[in-house]
């Protein structure tokens, strides 16, 4: 059972649960890292009391320092830049580390992670979607155990026996939510705003993840995730949309079996079981009511209103190349949606277009 974690990206959604959990289980923190937010990041200190910190923003890691200087009873090493997210990652006496930071900014900490051989809770799929065969050759190079975090992936996880029988299965579904547009015409979709597409129905997450999970990126970031977590071709990987979010994903087999793993929606659940692999401890989870929510909705994703599922389909089956372009793009796209410097339906012809210009 684990004893004491890292955490990369503690004052995100998935890092403040981690913490969730890890005071829920007694799991000691001994490091933990934030981009900017060092109030939040204070307040952890306080807390959690870790032997480490980094701060990546060096004019944040600068006040925080200052911060806790002026406090005698916080006895904490702050570090800062890249070399201080690594530094947090191989820090010794930890048997997890959680990776939670947003985006491809997380490729350079997770492979310094993979590269203790230790075990990672993998939550920060960017890197698997921009560098899937580096990351994975690391992991197998060190020795290093990936345990996904993603419920998706965490479903497919725990559905599958290990080691894995390629042989045996016939295809992954990942199921999707929908995000909040399901339903909507593209027309419709002209006029969304960054406060629409930030209000996910089952899920409060990042900012990024939730436009993506409202463009249907992130299944097709979770699609090409699943590549490579699972050693499957894309054209073994299917998405159902599934508006109640109760069925995380499933997998069929060869003999016309279906398993699938069930949960209220609670990212505290895979945080844990990444933490407690194999042993499935009592959690902060409330469980099922299947009486109670009466019936459960399957739907086919509407690609034509939806194009980023359609796109990353398509590079995940151009190369890993393309793959790389799709995230990079994605990146670009969102951010700029979000300073409202292109429509919702723009993120979509912006990955396009870059990914037709990487192939000119
Ligand atoms: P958030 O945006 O909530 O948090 C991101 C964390 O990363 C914060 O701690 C942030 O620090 C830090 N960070 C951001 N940019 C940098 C940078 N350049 N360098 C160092 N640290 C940085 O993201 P989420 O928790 O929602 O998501 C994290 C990852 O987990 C993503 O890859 C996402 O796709 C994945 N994931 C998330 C789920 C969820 O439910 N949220 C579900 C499944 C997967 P600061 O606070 O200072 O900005």
């Amino acid at each position: 059972m684990t004893k004491a974690i890292a955490i990369l990206g503690s004052t995100g959604s998935i890092g403040c649960q981690t913490l969730e959990v890890a005071e829920f289980l007694n799991i000691k923190v001994k490091a933990i890292s934030a981009d900017k937010n060092i109030d939040l990041l204070e307040k952890q200190i306080r807390k959690f009391d870790p032997e480490l910190v980094a701060v990546y923003d060096e004019t944040a890691a600068n006040n925080l320092k200052s911060r806790v200087k002026r406090v005698k009873d916080i006895n904490v090493r702050i570090v800062q830049g890249m070399e201080g997210l690594i530094e947090v990652a191989q820090i010794s006496g930890t048997d997890v580390i959680v990776t939670a930071i947003a985006g491809q900014a997380g490729l350079k900490p997770t492979l310094a992670a993979l590269e203790t051989g230790k075990r990672i809770a993998l939550a920060n799929k960017e890197p698997l979607v921009c560098a899937g065969e580096l990351v994975m050759q690391t992991a197998i190079k060190h020795g290093a155990e990936i345990i996904p975090v993603d419920s998706e992936h965490s479903a497919i996880f725990q559905c599958l026996p290990h080691p894995i029988n390629h042989a045996n299965i016939r295809r992954l579904i990942l199921t999707a939510s929908g995000g909040p547009f399901r339903g909507k015409s593209r027309k419709e979709l002209e006029k969304i705003t960054p406060e629409q597409a930030l209000s996910h129905p089952n899920w409060t997450m990042g900012k990024k993840i939730t436009i993506d999970s409202a463009t249907l990126m992130n299944k097709g970031l979770e699609l090409i995730e699943a590549m490579h977590l699972f050693g499957m071709n894309p054209d073994q990987i299917d998405v159902m949309i599934h508006p109640e979010s109760i069925i995380h994903s499933m997998v069929e087999f060869n003999d016309g079996s279906t398993i699938a793993q069930l949960s209220n929606p609670d990212m505290r659940q895979p945080i844990q079981y990444a933490l407690t692999y194999p042993d499935r401890l009592p959690s902060l989870t409330k469980p099922l009511d299947l009486i109670q929510l009466g019936k459960l909705t399957f739907e086919k994703p509407d690609t034509d209103t939806f194009p980023c599922l359609r796109l990353a389909y398509e590079a995940a089956k151009t190369s890993e190349k393309a793959c790389a372009v799709l995230n990079r793009a994605n990146e670009e796209a969102v951010g700029l949606f979000l300073d409202g410097k292109i429509t919702f339906n723009g993120i979509s012809e912006f990955i396009e277009k870059a990914l037709k210009l990487a192939q000119a």
